[in-house]
């Protein structure tokens, strides 16, 4: 597809998702109407909910984002400008719903706009927290030889061997572990939570063991196997640069002048392709994440010819383009 097509649609989507919002809003004004007239009772429903959900025949989902909204805007009118604007969405007002007073209305709403829905739920849990389970406000025993730290978290045993945990977490935790996704997106990916703690943990034992001197060969982590990375070639101290000059985010171009800041599977990539005699420099490497790398290659050599080697041939461009682990430590 040329750049101008891709342009093209871009218009058109973005023409069908104007007017997407529009009935949608549209659609939420008239819930409210009907609700503020309590026309469902006529048709012989409870609520506006039971209507939407049975007579509309709306997904419970769908029912509790539309309801919801158009109960908020009943309640706050001035949310709808912002709806129609799109610097609100009906998910944003269901989540704010239950936390938004006459008094915190329009600051609320303020903070609200354009967040994603992690940060609506932050400011939700700002407003109305949760009561903390006394296990996680309890401080961390004292690291005293011989004493065993107690159990801070809930465990049921399901079955033999499997447990369920009931954990608390923090903004920390919650960030180490995005931080761990990205770092195993090559090894791992799409790694569960419960996988990704795992390999965290395993890491842990390892190196108590190795520190101890308790194994005499350290067992290899328990990951796929890794081609040998073609990033050998970037010299260290290159390669902690531009990773920290790219907060490990990839760095490909958006049309809208930003960044496609993608976590998963990141790469060093060359600006300037090695095969064209681009040098492995700070000035000439990039993160890249595996989707936009091998966009790239595909831009400098050829889809057709990259897409043959990818399904026949191993060798240097294949393993510059395929995911693969990230290098392995020498052991000692
Ligand atoms: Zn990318």
């Amino acid at each position: 597809m040329t750049k101008s097509s891709a342009h093209e649609w871009t218009a058109r989507l973005q023409q069908l998702l104007g007017r997407e919002r529009e009935i949608l809003v549209e659609l939420v004004l008239a819930l409210a109407d009907f609700d503020r007239q309590r026309a469902y009772l006529e048709l012989g429903y409870s609520s506006l909910w039971d209507y939407v959900h049975r007579a509309i025949g709306q997904s419970e989902t769908m029912t509790h984002y539309r309801v919801s909204a158009a109960r908020f805007v009943q309640r706050f009118p001035q949310a709808v400008e912002p709806l129609r604007a799109g610097r609100l969405c009906i998910t944003t007002l269901a989540t704010l719903a239950p936390v938004v007073t006459e008094a915190n209305c329009d600051a609320v709403l303020a903070e609200a706009m354009e967040k994603p829905k992690r940060e609506v739920e932050r400011i939700k849990a700002r407003l109305a927290p949760k009561p903390v389970p006394r296990d996680v406000v309890r401080k961390a025993p004292a690291p005293f030889p011989g004493k065993v730290a107690q159990s801070p978290v809930q465990v049921e045993l399901l079955t033999e061997e499997l447990a369920r945990r009931h954990v608390t977490t923090d903004r920390e935790f919650e960030e180490l572990l995005a931080g761990a996704r990205s770092a195993l997106s090559h090894a791992m990916p799409g790694a569960s939570e419960l996988e990704i703690l795992k390999q965290g943990l395993r890491c842990i034992v390892r190196d108590h063991e190795k520190r101890k001197g308790l194994t005499e060969r350290p067992r290899p982590p328990r990951q796929p196997t890794a081609r040998p990375s073609p990033d050998a070639a970037i010299s260290r101290p290159v390669r902690r640069a531009v990773w920290q000059r790219d907060q490990g985010r990839c760095q490909w171009p958006t049309e809208d002048g930003g960044i496609c800041g993608s976590r998963q599977r990141v790469e060093f990539h060359h600006v300037i392709d090695r095969g064209k005699g681009g040098p492995s420099t700070e000035d000439n490497l990039i993160l890249a994440c595996a989707v936009h790398n091998q966009y790239a290659a595909d831009q400098t050599w050829g889809r057709e010819f990259m897409e043959k080697l990818r399904r026949h041939g191993a060798g240097r461009l294949t393993a510059a383009v395929a995911p693969r682990a990230p290098p392995r430590r020498r052991r000692r």
